[in-house]
This record gives C-alpha cells, structure tokens and sequence, in this order.
C-alpha cells in the first residue's frame, strides 16, 4: 500500500536518497529544506520515473513552516504516513573554540527541529489512527568524543525525545509508530559544513576512508517503513563494516 511520507531536510544527502527510492516504490512524497533549487531537481528526477512528490521551502527552526509542510501533505495527498524529522547540522569544534552561533544553530536544528516536525505531523496521525516517525539521531547519540559535545547532546536528545514519543503513543494505543535511526559516517554534505579547522581535516579524512552512501540509509528507511503495522523497528544503529568507534 503506498503511504504518504514527508522528509526534512530532503534536498541532499540521506533525505534525497530516501526521497527517491520511497517515490521509486509507489510512495508520495512530501519533501522540505531550505534549498528550493534542490528540491525542484529532486522533484522532477522523482516526476521523470513517474512518481509522485511535492516540496516546500522549509526552515525545521520555523515551527510555521514546518507545519505549513505538513499542510501540504494533507492538501495534496490527504494524510500523513510517515513523518522523518532527516534535516540536521554537524559543525563539530571544541569548546575552546567557543563557536556559540553552531551550538545554538545544532540546537534550534537538530532538536528542535525535530519537535516542530513532531507538533506538525501528531495531531494528523492521532485522528487518523495511525502513523510512523523515524527520527534520525546518529551514532553521536550514544558515545561522544572531543570536539562532538554539542553534536551528541543533540543527537541523545533524539533518543530521548523518540522514546518518550513511542512509549506515549503505545500507551495511548493511537496506532503510532517510532523508528530512530542512527547511523554512522555515510557520503554526504554534512562534514562540510565544520568550520574548527583543527578538526575538519581529521573528519574528512575519517569519512574518505570509512563512510558508505546514502542510499543505504534509504534502504534501511524503507525497510523500517515496510514492516507489519503490528511490529516497529524501534532503533537502528547502522555503521560502515569498517568504523571502528
Ligand atoms: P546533508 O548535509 O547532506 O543533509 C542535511 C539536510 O538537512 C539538507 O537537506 C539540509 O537542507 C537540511 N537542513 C539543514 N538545516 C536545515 C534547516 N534549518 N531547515 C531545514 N532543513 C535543513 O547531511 P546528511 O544527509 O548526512 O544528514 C541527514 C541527517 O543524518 C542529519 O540529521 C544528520 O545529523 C544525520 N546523520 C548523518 C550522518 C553522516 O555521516 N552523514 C551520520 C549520522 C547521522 P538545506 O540546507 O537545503 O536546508
């Protein structure tokens, strides 16, 4: 049965890869990021293999847009099956380096981020009586290191949001379902965007040699998606073979 799923952070990386295979199975998609030209590219590769996707200019920090995403979803396609709080930030530095303005940015990105797409997505999934959020932490959810303190404490926040989330739906017995999924180095944008520059060539060096593409995440993703109704992968930690922390 197709479903309806939208992804943030959708205009690269893990949400593009999961954008296209998902529309390539027959589902809709709904897709948001701040990158418009991204996401119309995205749009019509997914429209040239006859499936079927929407996007919108999203900001995951403005709780309005994010809800106006999920507006969007049940405008054009009636629902919302599948809410996946993707859109994320990693400019990881020491402390010393006091870079106050990315602590903040994973802060406002990351975690809330996450609870807007939350605030967006429940309500339409509570009336329906049904749903899936897959929430992407990271292996930086459960260990840190120096220089990933503030990208960690977003990512544990994840965890902890998730599970409070699921426990809450599976008591109301509102039919909701919560994947997080936390993966380790994957071939994406991400490391470009750390700025502390005793760190970005260590982090680079760490993703040329180990990280594996997004379009693994995509297939764990819609492996989570496909399970029975009845039955939810809870949480899902996936690394390159050859990671070793
Ligand atoms: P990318 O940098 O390729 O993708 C990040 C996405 O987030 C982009 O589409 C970006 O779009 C979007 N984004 C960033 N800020 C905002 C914002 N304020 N509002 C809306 N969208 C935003 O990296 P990944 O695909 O790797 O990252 C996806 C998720 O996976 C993140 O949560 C990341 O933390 C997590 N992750 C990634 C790992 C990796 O090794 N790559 C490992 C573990 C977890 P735009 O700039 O257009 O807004």
């Amino acid at each position: 049965m197709p479903k309806v799923i939208v992804i943030t952070g959708a205009s690269s990386g893990i949400g593009e890869a999961a954008a296209k295979l998902l529309a390539e199975k027959g589902n809709k998609v709904v897709l948001g990021a701040r990158r418009m030209e991204c996401l119309t590219k995205i749009k019509e590769d997914i429209e040239a293999k006859d499936g079927a996707a929407e996007v919108l200019a999203t900001d995951v920090t403005k709780l309005a847009d994010v809800e106006a995403l999920g507006k969007l979803a049940v405008e054009k396609f009636d629902r919302i099956d599948v809410w996946i709080n993707n859109a994320g930030l990693m400019p990881h530095s020491t402390f010393d380096k006091l870079k106050i303005d990315e602590w903040n940015q994973m802060i406002d990105i990351n975690i809330k981020g996450v609870l807007h797409g939350i605030a967006a997505g429940l309500p339409t999934m509570r009336e329906q009586r049904a749903g899936h959020f897959i929430n992407i932490s990271s292996i930086a959810g459960h260990m840190t290191h120096p220089g990933g303190g503030v990208y960690s404490a977003t990512k544990y926040a994840v965890l902890a949001i998730s599970e409070a989330l699921r426990q809450e739906e599976a008591q109301m017995g509102s039919n909701i379902r919560v994947t997080v999924l936390s993966p380790g180095a994957i071939d994406t944008e991400l490391p470009q965007h750390i700025t502390d520059a005793d760190l970005k060539n260590g982090m680079d060096k760490l993703y040329d040699a180990v990280a594996v593409p997004a379009e693994r995440m995509a297939e764990i993703i819609a492996f989570a998606i496909d399970m029975p109704q009845d039955t939810t992968m809870n949480e899902i930690i996936v690394r390159p073979t050859v990671q070793m922390p």
